[in-house]
């Protein structure tokens, strides 16, 4: 067995990496070898309720929640510089432990790094307003932060899906309690020991690694979770929507999707194609809002059946942080094996593997957990392969006649995270962007979006949002305070 490449990781608590209370450690695999990368601490429903206390201390013992915010909007600031100084080394980290590309893994970082100046601009805009009431009364309300917030993220993005909550919820006051994806741990744990640094209280920004059914559960009990964001998928979802239901607790829920890609006849066939490789192959199909089924106007159907099977056959697969791959392996060898029994699945349904649909035969690639780019024409809708998020590198192609049957197919998941749409007829485009039933749309772009800009999902796909300057009030609680200023009644 090969040595281990990374240092070992710790959890991180009050400022400073503390070993797990438990003395478990769980070795972490590199995706594309399935050799040990390191080691880390895998913490304990006591180490839960540990970091829950002292983020709960640091939050009433220090100004950071309770001043004009420009000491919050200083210090997220340096934290951005901070991460951005050392962009190299995290995403030579994020593209080790998650297996997606290293040119992905540095988009991730420059995300996540603007992610955070955002949210620093808004630290100090956080007001209150006031309200005309009768009488000789003064009536306004405060905005203040809700104490201690819990989040847990996925593995997809491991980084970036971190932060998108933890920073909000930190400029807008509070002290937070990070729960990463067992899987992917590592570059929340190099950004927590940034904090310090920065000048965030100890005590601020902690991370606890550890299952979810242990240390995710324990967060989310603990009397002193005032909220919590969850992205991950629907199933888990419900069970942490459920959790926070007893405690009275808000919940922002991101999870799956099955979007789709529709394709009217007038589009410009090239673009469109490769917004659909990028959409369905990048970060080898592991996004959220990956748009996995392509509904095509049945005039040019075949034309881009060629076009975009074309690209999926062309893609450079290999080691993520190899010169030149264009898409990395998937997370787990379990990720793997659930992305092939969709394909199956698609196969058996009467689905045509148009390109892709196996591991690949280059010997050098054996043993990580790589799957083709893979897209499958025709399988019925009613199938676990179109019906089901697959989250892996297989895009599901259907072939509509009339609008309304395009609008029809788009809209018949359970899902309502993302849809896009291409067409030339911009007039045309509002209209149907109006009848998809997606919380984001995006007309000639692929999945794309901004840290000011909401992320959100209809229906199956979530509750709530993050991003945009709502996000950051959703950290806040507004109180109403009415004060009679004791004058006599005017005459
Ligand atoms: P997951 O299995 O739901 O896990 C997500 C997180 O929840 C992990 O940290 C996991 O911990 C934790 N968890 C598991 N059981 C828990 C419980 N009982 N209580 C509290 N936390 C628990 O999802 P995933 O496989 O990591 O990610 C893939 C899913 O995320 C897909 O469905 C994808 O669509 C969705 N996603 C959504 C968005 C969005 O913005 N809408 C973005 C990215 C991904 P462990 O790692 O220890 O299991």
């Amino acid at each position: 067995m090969a040595a281990v490449v990374e240092p070992a990781y710790e959890l991180f608590i009050g400022g400073k990496f503390v070993p797990g209370s438990g003395g478990e450690r769980a070795t972490l695999l590199d995706p594309a070898t399935n050799d040990p990368l390191t080691t880390v601490a895998v913490g304990t429903a006591d180490d839960a309720r540990h970091a829950m206390e002292v983020a709960d201390a640091a939050h009433r013992s220090s100004p950071w929640g309770g001043d004009d915010g420009s000491r919050r909007t200083r210090a997220l600031l340096k934290l951005a510089q901070l991460l951005d100084a050392d962009a190299e080394a995290f995403a030579l980290l994020e593209s080790r432990n998650n297996g997606k590309t290293l040119r992905e893994a540095k988009g991730d970082i420059a995300f996540a790094v603007r992610t955070i100046e955002y949210a620093a601009g808004l630290a100090d805009k956080l007001q209150g307003e006031t309200i005309p009431v009768p009488g000789a009364r003064f009536n306004y309300t405060l905005r203040e932060p809700l104490g201690v917030t819990v989040h847990i993220a996925p593995w997809n993005f491991p980084l970036v899906l971190a932060l998108r909550s933890v920073v909000p919820a930190l400029a807008a006051g509070n002290a937070a309690v990070l729960k990463p994806a067992s899987l992917t741990p590592l570059t929340a744990l190099r950004f927590a020991a940034l904090a310090p640094k920065a000048g965030l209280p100890d005590g601020m920004l902690n991370v606890v690694v550890g299952s979810g059914g242990t240390v995710g559960e324990a967060l989310i009990g603990d009397a002193r979770c005032r909220s919590v964001s969850f992205t991950g998928s629907r199933e888990v979802g419900a069970r942490v929507a459920e959790l926070a239901a007893k405690r009275m607790v808000p919940a922002t829920l991101e999870l799956g999707g099955k979007s789709p890609v529709v394709v009217l006849a007038d589009s410009d066939l090239d673009r469109a194609a490769r917004s659909i490789g990028f959409g369905i192959f990048g970060n080898a199909g592991q996004m959220c809002w990956a748009g996995s089924r392509v509904v095509v106007d049945a005039a040019v159907h075949e034309t881009l059946l060629r076009k975009v099977a074309a690209i999926a056959g062309s893609l450079k697969v290999g080691p993520g942080t190899a010169p030149g791959t264009e898409m990395g392996p998937l997370v787990s060898a379990d990720q793997a094996q659930r992305v092939l029994g969709y394909v199956d699945a698609a196969r058996a349904d009467g689905g045509t593997v148009v390109v892709g649909g196996t591991r690949p035969t280059d010997g050098a690639l054996a043993r990580g957990n790589f799957v083709l780019p893979t897209v499958v024409d025709g399988t019925p809708p009613t199938s676990r392969a179109v019906a089901e998020e697959i989250f892996g590198p297989v895009l599901s192609v259907h072939a509509f006649t009339g609008l309304d049957e395009a609008v029809r197919l788009a809209n018949d998941t359970p899902f309502g995270l993302f849809a896009a749409l291409w067409t030339r007829d911009l007039a045309l485009a509002h209209v149907v962007a109006q009848r998809l039933e997606a919380g984001m749309v995006t007309v000639n772009e692929p999945p794309m979006t901004f840290p000011q800009s909401p992320f959100t999902g209809f229906k199956a796909s979530g509750l709530g949002f993050e991003q945009g300057i709502d996000a950051v009030r959703a950290y806040t609680r507004r109180k109403n305070v009415l004060v009679n200023l004791g004058l006599p009644k005017p005459k």
